[in-house]
């Protein structure tokens, strides 16, 4: 089988990727091993995509396919420390009319695959896992657990942190665990959540409600993992009295809507995210802490970003050229890497115990609520990743 571009792994970001070309002369194969799975009642992985990736999904036509009542915008944040610090802010204030969108990841994940279903230039391989790789001058084949086998100029790595890809190109990686585990669940909330998303810094983790429709909100709880493990053994009353407790009844009593579910969670960097005829895309490319909420938008603008490279390559360009690829890498080497590094130093500024740094953390909180520039600064990030 030949293709011009090979994408492995159709989860968001390689599945938005291919969506993404559908008006490209590029013959697509994409190879998933799983296909998207029926969540039945709500999703417990929710997305906040930002206002600028809501466009890009808007322009690949996925967005318009999302059921309208099962999203919420995120239209102020409110930030509380350990020690009486705090930060409000809103998308208002800033003249933005919100600073996200909470989606559930499975309806999306599913609208791209329909959306991907629909196009004349993709073929999907799904099923199957690639099993080996060799790459000659002018292409790479892949070889997959079916005995087929599939060439191509250019191979995307889009199959998340454990990337095969990155490890058949010799990407490196270093990982670095958090020996934190992101535990989320959803619940429906006697108080209405107004649209607020809400974060708190506390000693046994970074605790976050996001508004989903409704009375409800999606927790991500970033535990140290024997408080993770505690929160996942927990039965369903016990949880909600234990988060209810935890976020001092900001929203009243709290009941179980979706289990909770656990991730382990970890920083992970790569020492390039092309080489000649491969490109690394999504977590594939970056793993980031959740605090931030950041790590599928950054996947979305890798695709948006390496889609715009390839949409705009003249005809008798090759894709898989590494000074084509170089474009892309460009565009996308400050973002990732400067988000990294802030929610990293956030992580363990509020992960230590260190009462000197206790309270300059929530001074630090408090002084930035009465900072106005610092405050726009701030709905620039939430909203966009960018200072
Ligand atoms: C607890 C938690 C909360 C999070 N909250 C947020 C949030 O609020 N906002 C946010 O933006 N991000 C969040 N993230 C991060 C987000 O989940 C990831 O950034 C996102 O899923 C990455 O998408 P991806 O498509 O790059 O990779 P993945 O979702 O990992 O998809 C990879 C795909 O490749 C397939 N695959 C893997 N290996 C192979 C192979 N060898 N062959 C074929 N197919 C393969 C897999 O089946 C999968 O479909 C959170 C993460 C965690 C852990």
């Amino acid at each position: 089988m030949d293709f011009d571009l090979i994408i492995i792994g159709g989860g968001l970001a390689g599945a938005s990727l291919a969506v993404a070309l559908r008006a490209s002369r590029l013959r697509i194969a994409v190879v998933e091993t799983h296909l998207p799975a029926d969540v039945p009642g709500w999703d417990s992985r929710i997305y906040a995509v930002s206002p600028e990736n809501a466009d890009f999904l808007r322009e690949i036509g996925a967005w318009r396919h999302l059921d309208a009542s099962r999203i919420n915008p995120v239209h102020a944040m409110s930030i509380r420390g350990d020690a009486g610090g705090s930060l409000e802010f809103s998308a208002y204030e800033s003249g933005l009319p919100e600073l996200a969108w909470i989606v559930e990841s499975g309806r999306l994940h599913r609208e791209l695959w329909e959306t991907m279903r629909r196009q004349h230039n993709v073929t999907l391989l799904c099923g199957i896992s690639p099993v080996r790789f060799s790459q000659g001058a002018a292409s790479v084949t892949v070889g997959l657990s079916d005995g087929r086998q599939a060439n191509a100029r250019l191979v995307v790595g889009a199959d998340g942190v454990n990337s095969w890809v990155r490890q058949q190109a010799g990407i490196a990686a270093t990982f670095t665990p958090y020996d934190e585990v992101g535990v989320v669940a959803n619940f429906r909330c006697e108080r209405g959540h107004r649209n607020v998303a809400y974060q708190w810094f506390r000693p046994d983790g970074i605790l976050a409600l996001l508004p989903l429709p409704g009375k409800m909100v999606s927790m991500v709880w970033s535990a140290p993992a024997g408080c993770a493990q505690e929160l996942l053994a927990l039965d369903a009353d016990s949880l909600c009295r234990r988060v209810a407790d935890a976020t001092s009844g900001e929203l009243g009593y709290l009941k179980l809507e979706t289990p909770a579910a656990g991730f382990p969670l970890r920083l992970m960097r790569v020492d390039t995210t092309v080489k000649s005829r491969i490109a690394v895309i999504g977590d594939a490319a970056h793993a980031i802490h959740p605090l931030s909420g950041h790590g599928i938008n950054l996947g979305f603008k890798d695709a948006r970003e390496l889609a715009s490279v390839l949409n705009g390559l003249a005809p008798w360009r090759d894709p898989g050229e590494i000074a084509v690829l170089r474009g892309y890498a460009r565009q996308r080497a400050e973002e990732p890497f400067l988000l990294q590094n802030t929610t990293h130093v956030l992580n363990r500024l509020f992960g230590t115990a260190n009462p000197v740094l206790t309270v300059l953390r929530n001074v630090g909180l408090n002084l930035t609520d009465r900072l106005p520039v610092v405050r726009h600064a701030l709905v620039r990030y939430a909203a966009g990743g960018r200072f």
